[in-house]
């Protein structure tokens, strides 16, 4: 059956994937809920909280009974520049604190928050090839299988044999390039999305990896494909989207493109650096205000302790020290213009080879665990990627852990990492990703459980443990920009709806280098990017998309594609109406102002050097916004959606 016909700019096509009973489920694709979510990010959100709604909380992410989505938007495989990215959700596996614990006053237990990952490559815009829009994954195989998704039919496969290896005695997935190589020799055309080891073992914020550097890469996605005995998803297909109105669309479309590009070439606008730097200007911009910053002093060092440090060091890890091993643009499916991705090349003995060149927030939370040695970030990236392990998580974990080694907490493990020495970075990752040893099972789980494992081999003294780990209290890890330095950052970081530490959701370091200070302002800013992020996930475009996409110009370009009609009001309303059934989730997952306040000890203390030198995060101050925050959002005092308002948002009757 063919249900792509009745649709525009979708496919029009879902398929429900249990893998219980290996049973696959093609159904047309509800154009109602497209409507009031969009696509992508928004619809998965949905789908999910159908899925829950009933059982909430879902109180073990990794149980058969979490449910995890991978799909596009409207917009995906279109020739808008960007339109390559595609969606991930599910409830997380590292926003979890099930069990109380004594080292938070008035902890309550949360167990795993929604989370959406975004991908480029090439992966996504190939789903929408193979027919489809989302793949809706359910149940836990008996044994490991994949799936197969080809010209609009979807099949459920044992995993081979040659996909697997012994390591320490046990049965584990090989790396992620080989998995990937292997289905991409048996499809050619094809893209695969795997997990690697840390997936395989479920590590909790173990990724998933697509066409070899792609991925998935927060929350926890590939400990949920582990959980449900799943190793790839392959997609191949050929089918185009249909156009509403395309001679509109074309007109419109290259209206819009030459706008992108004139946006790019203005050496005012942050897109002019992304096509040489990627997003490695913010190394140079965070460390001394480089490329259009005001001062700098908030590139994170020593575990989030301060924002600054001797600049002779900076320089091995700058932006100019990863632009000379830049090679040439790599970049996702239907980009165009803005162009971020380079590869690059390592002449090292050790650590050389050819790979890509690593992202800003990856560089910045391994300069954060004091590694300054640019051709060892390059290959540990590599190795994160082959392991299948969030860059940006491993980071603040790894960060931790060297500060716990410091304090002389971690005595008894012989593979303790050491600030700012890679080859211990190098074994912890191998530990954490094949749980080969005890420090690695410690690391490799949700930092609760890590910090009473901790404590239990140290005799006491848990503050002094709690203040080390930034993650504590079910955090995701905090991105790489320096927390104490922006309260409307730490607001973002607080307040996003994928865990304590998220960047993606909402940004706010130029607003706030550009004056804006007073709570009401930065709720408001907050909020107005946390609604337009949730627009443009669902879309199936990128963050560094540089379209207003509430212009006419957009939201007519947006007709002629799927024959949907918005005005600038409703169209954000979708983006409110995501945000809030989001948040609602994770309220019916246990999440209220109690885990949004909370703030790691070690933010309240100031930074001693530096350009913020004395700054930190004030509580009273950090409260005072999250009040604004609650009250914009339309939130009770205490951060809950209160039903009046899920039923004004039409997300319950
Ligand atoms: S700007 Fe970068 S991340 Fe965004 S679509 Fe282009 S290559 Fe991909």
């Amino acid at each position: 059956m063919n249900y792509s016909d009745n649709f525009y700019g979708y496919q029009g096509q879902w398929a429900f994937i249990d893998l219980t009973s290996r049973k696959v489920n093609i159904v047309p694709a509800d154009l109602e809920i497209y409507r009031n979510y969009i696509g992508g990010r928004g619809v998965q959100t949905q789908l999910i909280f159908e899925h829950l709604r009933k059982d909430a909380p879902l109180k073990d992410p990794l149980s058969p009974e979490n449910r995890i989505i991978i799909g596009t938007g409207p917009m995906n495989d279109s020739p808008v520049p960007t339109a390559g990215r595609g969606s991930c959700s599910f409830i997380g596996t590292m926003t979890v604190s099930p069990q109380p614990v004594d080292w938070i006053k008035g902890h309550k237990p949360i167990f795993g928050l929604i989370t959406h990952s975004s991908c480029g490559g090439y992966f996504p815009n190939m789903i929408k090839r193979a027919g489809f829009d989302h793949l809706i994954i359910d149940g836990k195989a008996d044994a490991p299988v994949r799936i197969l998704v080809k010209e609009g039919n979807v099949e459920i496969i044992e995993a081979e044999d040659e996909l697997f290896e012994k390591v320490n005695g046990k049965k584990v997935v090989k790396s992620a390039s080989v998995i990937i190589k292997y289905l991409t020799k048996k499809y050619p055309g094809s893209s695969t999305v795997c997990l690697g080891p840390a997936g395989w073992n479920k590590v909790s914020f173990a990724c998933l990896t697509a066409d070899f550097h792609r991925n998935f890469g927060r929350g926890g996605a590939g400990a949920v494909f582990g959980s449900k005995n799943l190793v790839a998803i392959t997609v191949i297909g050929k089918k185009k989207i249909n156009y509403h109105n395309s001679e509109k669309f074309k007109k419109l479309w290259t209206e819009l493109d030459s706008s992108v590009k004139k946006h790019v070439e203005d050496p005012s606008w942050t897109a002019f650096f992304r096509p040489q730097t990627g997003t490695t200007w913010w190394l140079d911009r965070a460390f001394n205000g480089g490329y259009l910053g005001k001062k700098g002093g908030y590139l994170p060092w020593h575990n989030f302790d301060e924002g600054y440090f001797d600049p002779s060091q900076y320089s091995k890890v700058s932006t100019k020290a990863f632009l000379e091993i830049a090679g040439k643009h790599k970049v996702c499916s239907r980009c165009r213009h803005i162009m971020c991705s380079r590869t690059a090349l390592v002449n090292h003995p050790v650590y050389g080879g050819k790979g890509v060149r690593p992202e800003f927030e990856t560089i910045a939370l391994w300069i954060n665990c004091c590694l300054v040695d640019r051709e060892a970030i390059f290959y540990l990236n590599r190795l994160c990627n082959e392991m299948g392990i969030d860059t940006m998580t491993f980071g603040s974990v790894v960060a931790g852990a060297m500060e716990l080694t410091e304090k002389g907490y971690l005595k008894k493990f012989k593979n303790a990492p050491t600030f700012g020495k890679a080859e211990d970075m190098i074994k912890i990752l191998y530990s954490i990703a094949y749980q080969s040893d005890d420090l690695g099972k410690i690391l490799g789980t949700y930092s609760d459980k890590a910090i009473s494992e901790i404590k239990a081999n140290i005799n006491g003294k848990v503050d002094e443990i709690v203040r080390c780990v930034t993650t504590a209290f079910g955090g995701l890890g905090y991105a790489g920009i320096e927390p104490k330095v922006f309260p409307g950052m730490f607001t973002a970081y607080g307040t996003s709806n994928r865990g304590r530490g998220d960047h993606t959701y909402a940004w706010t370091i130029q607003a706030e280098e550009g004056g804006l200070k007073e709570p009401g302002e930065l709720a408001e800013y907050v909020i107005s990017s946390q609604i337009g992020k949730a627009l443009i996930d669902s879309l199936g475009l990128c963050d560094f998309f540089t379209e207003d996409i509430t212009s006419d110009l957009f939201l007519s370009l947006y007709h002629s594609l799927t024959g949907i009609e918005y005005t600038k009001d409703s169209f954000l309303k979708c983006g409110q109406r995501i945000y809030n059934l989001e948040r609602h989730i994770n309220n019916l997952q246990g999440r209220d102002r109690n885990y949004d306040a909370f703030i790691p000890p070690k933010m309240t203390e100031p930074l001693k050097h530096g350009p913020h030198k004395g700054k930190r995060v004030e509580p009273a101050f950090y409260n005072s916004i999250l009040d604004a925050y609650y009250e914009k959002q339309g939130w009770t005092k205490e951060g809950v959606v209160p039903k009046v308002l899920l039923k004004e948002l039409k997300i319950i009757e």
